[in-house]
């Protein structure tokens, strides 16, 4: 079997669901959206299902998968729905419903409903992608409450630049969203990773953590808090061939590196095809055997090259880590000029193995 996989610590995932509940003292929807971050939306859900206060996906397909597999937690759709067709579905599975557009407030008003929603009313603070308009939210509350079709409303918003600790947009986002709020009595959601992380002076009755529970820091810097995360994912293989070569040789696609002296190389089962990204440069860190060491050339569809020449017991066999506890896939994403969040859901073709599960 080729060597290639992905261990999932379900225990590390519930550490660090628990470290975003501790940090912010409030209730959290675990954010499973694209498969978990890749993690597997199914496995995560049910290793956290004893604990979680709820779950957050981006649809309606990922919700009525995790309920097709007796997930029976509340389910926040961080979109609501697209079309006012899927209403009934969402009453019929109880999931919970985000409202950022006048239209999805409409097909509120006109449906005909099974039992009354619970709806995060969304207001756009200043990120300018989804949500109301200030001037229309305190209108689309009252509209909600008149129309006798919902039980329970949170008002909510999302940061644009919470990963920016000390950036001023988050505190006038903020101050958007208290102007808003003045007189609506509901509970509030504002606070994302970043914002569970860094800015404990946000209120909130729910936080939506999402990538630290995969326990990877969305900030470039270190952070306190973030250094208590701990790696769910650990993406793994093997050394499949080495060579030893003079000085002056090339290695891999387009030549892109060549040895600068006598080396010894190792191939590794592991390419873009599993989602370890193309964009990754000679440099970037992996683990052989626990030892550090770099990847050298061109990123190909099912393999890459990494530097043994200062590994001499290392060989055909030796375990490599692309990310995981030891290479952190925040070090991974800087090197290839994108963000851990990208390197996870882009994963595919390695199996999902699992540990940690209760
Ligand atoms: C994805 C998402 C989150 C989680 O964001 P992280 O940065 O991964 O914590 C929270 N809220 C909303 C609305 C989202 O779309």
């Amino acid at each position: 079997m080729r060597p290639a996989r992905a261990l999932v610590d379900l225990q590390a995932l519930r550490d660090n669901y628990q470290l975003a509940r501790e940090l912010s003292g409030a209730k959290a929807l675990a954010v499973l959206k694209a498969d978990a971050y890749g993690h597997g939306a199914v496995r995560c859900a049910q290793a956290l299902h004893a604990e979680a206060d709820g779950f957050a996906v981006a649809c309606i397909e990922e919700a009525l998968e995790l309920r097709a597999a007796g997930i029976s937690a509340p389910i926040l759709l961080l979109e609501g729905f697209f079309e006012a067709s899927e209403l009934p579905l969402i009453v019929e599975h109880d999931l919970w419903c985000v409202v950022h557009g006048l239209w999805q407030l409409q097909a509120i008003e006109q449906a005909q409903l099974a039992k009354p929603l619970n709806v995060w009313l969304k207001l756009d603070t200043g990120m300018h992608r989804v949500g109301l308009h200030p001037s229309d939210y305190p209108g689309a509350y009252q509209r909600l409450l008149a129309s006798g079709k919902v039980a329970k409303i949170v008002l909510m918003s999302h940061f644009a630049r919470a990963d920016e600790p000390g950036c001023s947009r988050t505190t006038e986002q903020l101050a958007v969203f208290e102007t808003a709020r003045q007189g609506l009595r509901a509970e509030v959601s504002l606070r994302n990773s970043p914002a569970v992380l860094a800015w404990p002076q946000v209120p909130s009755d729910w936080v939506r953590p999402g990538i630290m529970l995969y326990g990877a820091s969305p900030f470039e810097e270190t952070q306190a808090h973030a250094a208590r995360l701990q790696p769910v994912m650990t993406l793994e293989s093997k050394v499949i061939s080495v060579r030893e070569l003079p000085a002056g040789e090339p290695v891999g696609y387009g030549a892109r590196f060549v040895t600068g002296q006598p080396s010894r190389v190792g191939v590794v089962a592991m390419g873009y095809a599993d989602g370890y990204p193309r964009h990754a440069p000679t440099g970037t860190p992996v683990m052989i055997d626990g030892q550090r060491s770099q990847l050298l050339g061109r990123v190909s569809m099912d393999m890459l090259c990494v530097d043994l020449s200062h590994l001499p017991q290392a060989g055909l066999g030796s375990r490599v880590e692309l990310w995981g506890r030891q290479v952190l896939a925040s070090d991974v994403a800087m090197q290839a000029e994108t963000i851990p969040y990208e390197l996870f859901c882009n994963l595919r073709r390695v199996p999902l193995v699992y540990s940690g599960q209760p």
